[in-house]
């Protein structure tokens, strides 16, 4: 994982004009702890450096060091440099920005390219694991307290807090570095796992209700109709995580979360995988993307069913494709 040259070092260290950070929409942790972990950096090193996200910060973000300095895009500014985290290209922002030079940081599998300074790898484990690398190539001794919990926080997002199979020994040895710069494992946990509302829990026995077994059980689906969040005073961002009840279940190699998304015509989907099927081949599709075990896309339909029975074809076409069956 530790690069010989990362041009994009070189790169920043020169830049001299306004640069904007962007997150992909509907923010995770992975890609609020990165950009801000890079957002307080660039700033220490004396950089002209924004951060922005379409959307606003979700509660269980709120506690990322200075995430309340994120601002809404599109602000209508012109940038020299943007710089999205965590996403398959600009377009993941989900909406549009002003920037001259685009570059993209990303561990993610294909995507949009943009030149020589990305620093793309999707061997890493998290987005924040490659803003360490990039930083600390550059001044290890700036990292703080609050950068490290950023990109602990990333870390531990995209390793399921080190239980996932990108946790390995350099995920440790990072987590411990972090944990030396400052960053609290119990804290970040707390934080992530023990803030819930009631009204999630509500949310959650009614996504349960739906919760069903395709394919002689190596398909597990859940579905959130948007009445639920009017129904129980939660919002798009508490469907978070959910997608790990199906997954959860014995046999079941292809998990589903299905969102409807009335405001924007579409139903996101939310794809897992556990050991052997590579769900960003369904992803990608479907028009989206992501990793071979967590990846989304959106489907456009008119109905449950449309959606439903589009995203089953494609995951059959995966299952037989890949020749998993019991
Ligand atoms: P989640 O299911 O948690 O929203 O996302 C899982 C993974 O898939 C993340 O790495 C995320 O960036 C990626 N992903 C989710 N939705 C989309 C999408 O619509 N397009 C692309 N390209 N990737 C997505
Ligand atoms: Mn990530």
């Amino acid at each position: 994982m530790k690069r010989e040259s990362i041009p994009l070092l070189d790169f920043l260290k020169e830049a001299k004009g306004k640069i904007l950070i962007l997150t992909h929409e509907n923010p995770d942790g992975d890609a609020l702890g990165s950009a801000m972990a890079l957002y307080l950096f660039l700033k220490k090193v004396g950089k002209d450096v924004t951060v922005g996200c379409k959307d606003k910060i979700p509660h269980f973000l709120d506690f990322i060091p200075h995430s309340e300095e994120v601002i809404s895009i599109p602000d209508g500014k012109f940038y020299d440099i943007g710089i999205i985290v965590d996403s398959a290209g600009f377009y993941r922002a989900g909406t549009e920005v002003k920037v001259a030079t685009r570059i993209r940081i990303d561990h993610h599998v294909g995507g949009e390219f943009y030149g020589r300074y990305d620093y793309i790898d999707p061997k890493s484990p998290a987005t924040a694991a490659l803003i360490y690398e990039l930083i600390s190539a550059w001044d290890e001794t700036k990292i703080d307290a609050d950068i490290a919990t950023c990109i602990y926080a990333g870390l531990a997002t995209d390793t399921g807090f080190f239980k996932y199979s990108n946790t390995n020994e350099y995920t440790f040895e990072l987590a411990k570095k972090l944990v030396h710069y400052g960053a609290d494992p119990n804290y970040v946990y707390r934080m992530f796992s023990e803030r819930e509302s009631i009204n999630k829990m509500k949310l959650i026995a009614k996504v349960l209700e739906t919760l069903t077994l395709y394919e002689d059980g190596l398909v597990a689906g859940i579905t959130i109709f948007d009445r639920f969040f009017r129904e129980t005073g939660t919002e798009y961002s508490d469907s978070e995580g959910l997608v790990n009840y199906p997954r959860s279940i014995e046999g079941v190699e292809v998990a589903f979360a299905l969102i409807e998304k009335p405001d924007e015509g579409i139903w996101k989907v939310s794809l897992r995988s556990k050991v052997n099927a590579d769900v960003s081949k369904i992803a990608e599709r479907l028009g989206g993307g992501g990793h071979k075990y967590a990846s989304g896309a959106k489907i456009k339909a008119n109905s449950h069913k449309e959606a439903l029975d589009k995203l089953l074809s494609e995951i059959r076409k995966q299952l037989e494709l890949q020749k998993i069956h019991h």
